[in-house]
């Protein structure tokens, strides 16, 4: 055997060091992820930038018409891989980063491995949790510059990675499960009263301005007698993805419950709330809905309040100013946005 000299066995021993490191530093970072997306990128962006490989892939499970799949989540090629299938009994069973050349001469698993080899994929790395599978992780070869193929060494960093991710992937769908609503995917009450606690505190720190907003439904109870049950809560969860589309990624909207929407928009003045609120009652009366009975249409109210720094205005009198607003445009005919500060001056 070849000895290594001192200075090899430096390098080594330098080496591994570094590695260890990084792996302490992503486990640190996957654990302190709370979303699902944050974790995914973060596992891609090591693979690219850790690894060198010239591209990455997690595939998720996900239900379908035909049963369970594994199906790409984040940028990249789209896979989809049966849940129940031959290849994840496989993956069940082998212990370790698979190799797609170890896939090649197996009749089984021909049009994969023809698949994944189109599309450059080298390393298939299975997240576990509770003996079940829970993501694979796709990588394609390394940079030409770094040599296209693994070391024996990254494939065990690789699947030490994979199971940092596989744990932080259920934490971010636990998290999920306690602060979104089911139907709508939007943040629940809970949630939506943290986040107000939080943001009066740094409006107040940073005197910055913050407003909120609170939607309900016009004669919504209406729309479920004509329509039926199930065709309000389509509507709801139209409305819910209009709200989305229509406010800034750092605006938190919520289901307050029922059929009532909330959406914190912080550092935004009285006026531009009222801008966006309107922007918003467009939208969804610009929405329409088929049924049995004909198309139809829905519109909200909106009421709008806003904090005022250094009043020891408190979440409850946010909340309490808004609905007021509220009730003011229900009572002035619906289908239209009041502003607290306005609707005190009359
Ligand atoms: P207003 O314009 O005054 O708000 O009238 P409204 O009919 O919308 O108000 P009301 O509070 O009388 O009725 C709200 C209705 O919303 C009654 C309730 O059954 C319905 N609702 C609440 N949650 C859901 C839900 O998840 N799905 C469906 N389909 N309906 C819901
Ligand atoms: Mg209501
Ligand atoms: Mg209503």
């Amino acid at each position: 055997m070849e000895t290594l000299g001192f200075n090899e066995q430096e390098e080594n021993y330098k080496k591994q060091i570094f590695d260890l490191k990084t792996l302490l530093e992503i486990g640190k970072t996957l654990n302190a992820s709370l979303s699902l997306n944050d974790v995914l990128n973060i596992v891609v962006l090591t693979c690219n930038g850790h690894f060198h490989a010239s591209g990455a892939i997690i595939l998720l499970p996900a239900e379908k018409d035909d049963g369970e799949y594994f199906i790409t989540r984040t940028e990249g090629e789209y896979f989809e891989i049966k849940a129940n299938g031959p290849f994840i009994k496989f993956l069940k069973e082998n212990q370790r980063t698979i190799d797609i050349g170890d896939l090649k001469n197996d009749k089984e698993f021909e049009d994969l491995y023809k698949k994944l080899k189109e599309k450059e994929i080298n390393l298939i790395v299975p997240m576990r949790f509770k003996g079940a599978i829970n993501g694979l992780l796709l990588l394609k070869e390394k940079e030409r510059d770094f040599g296209i193929k693994y070391s024996e060494n990254e494939k065990q960093y690789l699947d030490i990675i994979a199971g940092f991710a596989s744990v932080a992937i259920e934490n971010a769908k636990l998290y999920e499960m306690a602060t979104l609503d089911r139907k709508t995917r939007l943040y629940n009450h809970g949630y939506f009263q943290n986040r107000l606690i939080e943001e009066i505190e740094r409006a107040e720190k940073y005197k910055t301005d913050l407003t909120l907003m609170i939607m309900d439904l016009d004669h919504f109870k209406k729309i479920n007698d004509t329509y039926g049950h199930m065709k309000g809560d389509e509507v709801l969860i139209k409305v819910a993805e209009t709200i989305k589309k229509q406010v800034r990624e750092f605006d938190i909207p919520a289901r307050f419950g029922g059929e009532e929407f909330t959406v914190i928009l912080p550092e935004t003045d009285p006026d531009n709330g009222v801008n966006v609120a309107e922007r918003l009652r467009a939208a969804v009366k610009k929405l329409k809905f088929s049924s049995k009975k004909g198309e139809f249409n829905v519109t909200v109210s909106i009421g709008i309040s806003n904090y005022i720094h250094s009043s020891n205005m408190t979440e409850d009198i946010l909340i309490e100013q808004a609905d007021k607003a509220l009730y003011y445009a229900k009572e002035h005919g619906r289908d239209q946005v009041a502003l607290y500060r306005d609707i005190i001056k009359k």
